[in-house]
């Protein structure tokens, strides 16, 4: 069987369901990050993933007589790995409602938009309906935003977590791990 499992992005993060699929695996993959949220219920071998369509294919041709645990941070169905996979999956904990909390958002409120390793067009047209709430890396350009005022929320429950809030021009994304808000 192959589980795909969100990790979730804080310490304690993980359900109760997520650590049984965890504890029952026979090998557990996943990134540096992914591994290290999990730590306290891997009893299996570990090991880090490569993220290539080869690999994926070759996991799950191994889960056909192996319990296989992908560890995905946060949620598997947020710009995660859920979709990369055929098997069955484990909801987690994702950076997006990690962020809407710390605002006092609500999620049917904005638009999420995906701009980790990825250039999406139209960003300020969307604004007309909706705030924005970004997956951002340090390529993604702020200054489209001019002079609104944004958040820039930067490894969130990491130890160098940093919420910042000015206006666009002049700021830039300094972390991988950031999500940008944006007000209507
Ligand atoms: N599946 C993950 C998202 C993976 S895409 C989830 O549900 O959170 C990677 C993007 O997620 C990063 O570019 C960043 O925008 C966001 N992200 C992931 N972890 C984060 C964190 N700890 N703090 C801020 N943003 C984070």
């Amino acid at each position: 069987m192959l589980y795909v499992v969100g990790v979730g992005v804080c310490k304690g993060h993980l359900t109760r369901k997520a650590i049984e699929l965890i504890k029952n695996a026979d090998v557990v993959y996943g990134s540096k990050r992914a591994l290290k949220l999990a730590e306290d219920y891997i009893v299996c071998e570990k090991r880090v993933m490569k993220y290539s369509d080869d690999e994926y294919r070759r996991i799950e041709k191994e889960s056909k007589d192996k319990n296989v645990v992908i560890l995905s941070t946060g949620d598997p169905m947020v710009s995660g790995l859920g979709t990369k996979f055929n098997g069955s999956i484990e909801p987690g904990i994702s950076s997006v409602q990690v962020a809407l909390v710390k605002l006092g958002v609500d999620l049917c409120d904005v638009v999420v938009v995906d701009a980790h390793a990825k250039k999406p067009e139209n960003l300020n047209e969307l604004l007309r309906f909706r705030h924005l709430l970004i997956l951002a890396d340090r390529k993604f350009d702020i200054s489209i935003f001019g002079d609104r005022g944004v958040y820039l929320m930067e490894n969130l429950c990491m130890e160098n977590e940093k919420v910042v809030c000015d206006k666009a021009v002049g700021l830039e994304v300094r972390s991988d791990y950031t999500i940008v808000f944006v007000r209507r």
